[in-house]
């Protein structure tokens, strides 16, 4: 995957829509299906286990009273994480307005204890300073959960993502996030035989179009995972570049870690093994149920990261 290393630039998909309206369609197509049918999901304990790592993760990185940029805050999946983590306000970007309009139902209906407000916004390519209300706030905490691959479509786009974190997050603070891990994803690409461009189980598929040419922005694959996510064009994100980017704007690595090596760090942590069983990814003896050989695959497909602004 370090090898072949090319840029590539912005295209229009042959329906003439940019790669990144395919992307908010994408997500704006998906209902919000509610927490009794997510209850039943074929990947109820996936589901959890994602939860269960961005809980520790914001967790660790939210000091009390924080002020936290949610940047592809989706359907507001969050916010009870940062009402646990006792912030006092948060900010909701997504450039999908259907999900913004869901995270805003849905922060009206907990019991809150912090401000929010939450804007359609494109934060891959216009600066996030043009928010009249927010271009004066320096943030704890920026947020980019299951995000920030979609910004490696174009350089330029990888480059506005990390203007919009670093511009607006005070010296100290961190930025945290989960994303595909390219290594693993491509490994597996390299192990099928000469003619197979896919992989997957029971509940995720991965699709390349080809497997000849790895560039380093616009590496295109479409990703399917059951009663999540219908065939939506992802980008890989080669992380050595990645960091090296982020720290032109600041931003230093303090952490990355597989989701799977995180789990066996943390779990040996008490407060971090309450939670297990607390959120149902682990289950009591009364309740039965375990997370499948192919949710636990799929949980494998990614990396969690914490950066600090050094500057
Ligand atoms: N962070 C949420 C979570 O963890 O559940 C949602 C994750 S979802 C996989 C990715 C989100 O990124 C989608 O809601 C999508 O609309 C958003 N997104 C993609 N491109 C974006 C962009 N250019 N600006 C803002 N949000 C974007």
């Amino acid at each position: 995957f370090d090898e072949n290393l090319s840029s590539n630039k912005s295209r229009k998909t042959s329906a003439g829509a940019t790669p990144q309206h395919v992307v908010a369609e994408h997500y704006n197509s998906i209902e919000d299906k509610g927490k009794q049918r997510r209850l039943e999901s074929k990947i109820i304990f996936l589901r959890n286990f994602n939860n269960w790592v961005k809980s520790v993760l914001i967790g660790i990185n939210t000091p009390e009273r924080g002020v936290i940029l949610d940047i592809g805050c989706g359907k507001g999946g969050d916010l009870l994480k940062w009402g646990k983590a006792k912030i006092s306000k948060l900010v909701g970007l997504d450039i999908a307005e259907v999900s913004i309009n869901d995270a805003k139902n849905r922060f009206g209906k907990i019991d809150q204890k912090f401000d929010a407000e939450f804007h359609v916004f494109d934060c891959f390519s216009k600066r996030i300073s043009m928010i009249e209300s927010i271009k004066n706030i320096k943030f704890d905490v920026v947020s980019m959960q299951f995000c920030i691959h979609y910004s490696f479509e174009t350089e330029e786009k990888a480059k506005m993502a990390l203007q919009n974190i670093s511009s607006n997050l005070k010296k100290g603070g961190s930025f945290i996030g989960t994303v595909p891990d390219a290594y693993w994803i491509v490994k597996k690409l390299k192990s099928l035989g000469p003619d197979q461009l896919e992989f997957g189980n029971s509940i995720y598929s991965i699709r390349f179009e080809q497997k000849n040419d790895f560039p380093t922005f616009g590496h295109k694959y479409w990703f399917n995972l059951e009663d999540a996510i219908n065939d939506c064009p992802e980008y890989l994100v080669h992380f050595p570049t990645f960091k090296r980017m982020a720290s032109e704007y600041g931003l230093e690595l303090k952490y990355l870690d597989r989701f799977h090596d995180m789990y066996d760090k943390m779990k040996e942590k008490r407060q971090h093994r309450d939670l297990l069983y607390k959120m149902g990814v682990i289950r009591h003896k009364k309740q039965p149920g375990v997370m499948s050989q192919d949710e636990w695959e799929a949980a494998g497909i990614y990396k969690v990261f914490e950066f600090t602004k050094v500057r």
